[in-house]
């Protein structure tokens, strides 16, 4: 084996005449420069990378990512029918190029390397790598066939890899959500929109073909508390009230005494709030499919035999001073409402990748005081402040940790000693045969997607095998 290949990232960037690429396989390290390793190629990663590029021209910045491919969320969650929010990958690219930032793809940490393997070869190691998981409801009835985390709809529709044989029925007329945040009506639109123009987006041709038989008429959207507490914003609500070929249709006992509220409302709930009540108003019977939002309501068990069948909802009355953070509790009373889908989107939920990780199980974050986990290691983004808020908020947030590393590599002196960085992360990776693939490999992935969606008219056709994507970057 030449030298060249021996210190060089992967076969891919060998072959690249990229001068970046290049700059950043020979270049040799000066003895102290920051090595800094980001676990998660999400918004939080790659915001965390801009600042470290900023304010720190002289460190290396790895960002390892489970997947051969970059940008979590913005690729796997963001719904397809919103592809300006994705334009936030242009800056990520930009970032991916500096030529101190380095891509390490389809590397998992707690499988392929370990958290102390991380801190031995880093001055500091920020982990990125989201909320993987969903919360879950805790009934009976949950585990039946065709009761299904949004999570796992999501990542059908977008491509997420093991969720691409998502066992989905959408033969029967009725579907219930649980829970009313974004997520839920990202669900509900993107199962409602018109066929023609699901076809325009990046959504997968499996889901795309499916959703195109789907006798789906009516969407409940089961919200614990009220209208004045409910967790959607009001450009994903106005959006359902635009569907083509959909009505939404309120309960008006859900706006009882609501309106009086109004005036002492801040700007934002009052103008969703508003919203709502005009819609109210203005409701007409109903035609096509039915998109009908449900208050005051908490599931208390799905039925069915083979699948589910229905869902029964315990009536709740809310409790507490402050309106905007009232409790639900539950009355005696109860509801059957008749479903063939049960979605479950009452949120997702970060998990332990390490077993040395401090973490909450039960409130799925890593335990960290202001970013802090230990000396050298952070958390930023969804994993350290739980899963909420939109790409805005997790920038702010990532900007945030990254100078707070910044201070502490000067303050605390972090960099005092050298640290190996990749070349000793990459002995163990090539002991363990793990194909790390560069951004030279992703963007092989990517341009083969274009052309694949530019036959069908659609932006991309993301390609869901994660040995495919592999064999794509390595040719
Ligand atoms: P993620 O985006 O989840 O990134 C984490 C990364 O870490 C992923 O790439 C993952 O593969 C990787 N990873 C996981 N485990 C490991 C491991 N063990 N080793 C290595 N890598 C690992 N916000 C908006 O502004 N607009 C929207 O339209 C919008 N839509 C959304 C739709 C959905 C369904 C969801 C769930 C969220 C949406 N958001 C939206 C919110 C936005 O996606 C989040 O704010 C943001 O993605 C959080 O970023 P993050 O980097 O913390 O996590
Ligand atoms: P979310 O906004 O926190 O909503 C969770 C929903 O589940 C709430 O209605 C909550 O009700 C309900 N819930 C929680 N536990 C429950 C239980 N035990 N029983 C019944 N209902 C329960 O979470 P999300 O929808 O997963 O979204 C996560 C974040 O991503 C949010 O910040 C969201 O804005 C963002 N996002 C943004 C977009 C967009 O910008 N288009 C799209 C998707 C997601 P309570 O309010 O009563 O707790």
């Amino acid at each position: 084996m030449s030298k060249q290949t021996k210190i060089s990232f992967g076969e891919t960037m060998l072959k690249t005449r990229n001068f970046y690429a290049l700059k950043r396989v020979f270049s040799t390290q000066k003895a102290n420069n920051p090595q800094i390793c980001i676990v998660g190629a999400g918004p939080a990663g790659f915001y965390a990378a801009q600042h470290f590029v900023k304010k720190l021209g002289h460190a290396q910045i790895d960002i390892y990512e489970r997947l051969p491919v970059p940008f979590g969320l913005v690729r796997f969650g963001v719904a397809p029918d919103h592809p300006d929010v994705k334009n936030v990958i242009h800056t990520f690219t930009k970032t991916a190029k500096n030529p101190n930032v380095r891509f390490i793809g389809n590397v998992n940490l707690g499988t392929d390397v370990s958290l102390e393997q991380l801190r031995k070869f880093y001055h500091v190691v920020v982990l990125a790598y989201g909320a993987d998981e969903n919360r879950t409801l805790n009934v009976k009835g949950e585990t039946l066939a065709n009761v299904i985390p949004a999570r796992q709809i999501v990542g059908w529709y977008n491509g997420l890899p093991w969720n691409s044989d998502l066992n989905i029925n959408l033969d029967g007329e009725t579907a219930v959500i649980i829970g009313q945040g974004n997520v839920a009506i990202d669900v509900a639109r993107i199962l409602m929109t018109p066929i023609d123009e699901l076809r325009k987006t990046d959504i997968t041709s499996f889901a795309l073909e499916q959703i195109s038989r789907s006798k789906i008429k009516k969407f409940y959207l089961i919200g614990r508390r009220g209208p004045l507490q409910a967790a959607f914003t009001i450009k994903e609500l106005r959006e359902m009230l635009k569907l083509g070929g959909c009505s939404t249709v309120w309960r008006k006992e859900d706006f009882e005494g609501v309106a009086a509220h109004i005036p002492n409302l801040p700007r934002p709930k009052k103008r969703i709030t508003e919203l709502m009540l005009k819609s109210l108003e203005e409701q007409k019977p109903p035609s096509g499919k039915i998109f009908n939002p449900v208050f005051l309501r908490s599931p208390l068990e799905f039925r069915g035999n083979n699948k589910v069948e229905g869902v029964v909802l315990g009536v709740n009355e809310l409790e507490g001073e402050d309106m905007l953070n009232r409790k639900a509790v539950l009355t005696k009373e109860t509801e059957n409402l008749k479903c063939d889908l049960g979605i479950t989107s009452i949120g997702y939920k970060s998990v332990q990748a390490d077993p040395t990780l401090p973490f909450d199980n039960s409130r799925g974050v890593v335990l960290n005081t202001n970013s802090r986990v230990d000396k050298g290691l952070y958390v930023a983004g969804w994993l350290g402040t739980g899963p909420v808020g939109v790409i805005l908020t997790t920038m702010s947030n990532a900007f945030g940790v990254a100078e707070i590393v910044v201070n502490d590599i000067h303050k605390q002196k972090l960099d005092e000693v050298s640290k190996p960085g990749f070349e000793e992360a990459k002995k163990i990776l090539d002991k363990k045969g793990v194909e790390a693939i560069d951004w030279f490999g992703w963007e092989k992935i990517d341009k083969c997607e274009v052309n694949e969606g530019k036959k069908v008219g659609k932006p991309r056709e993301k390609i869901v095998d994660i040995r495919k994507m592999i064999q794509i970057a390595q040719s």
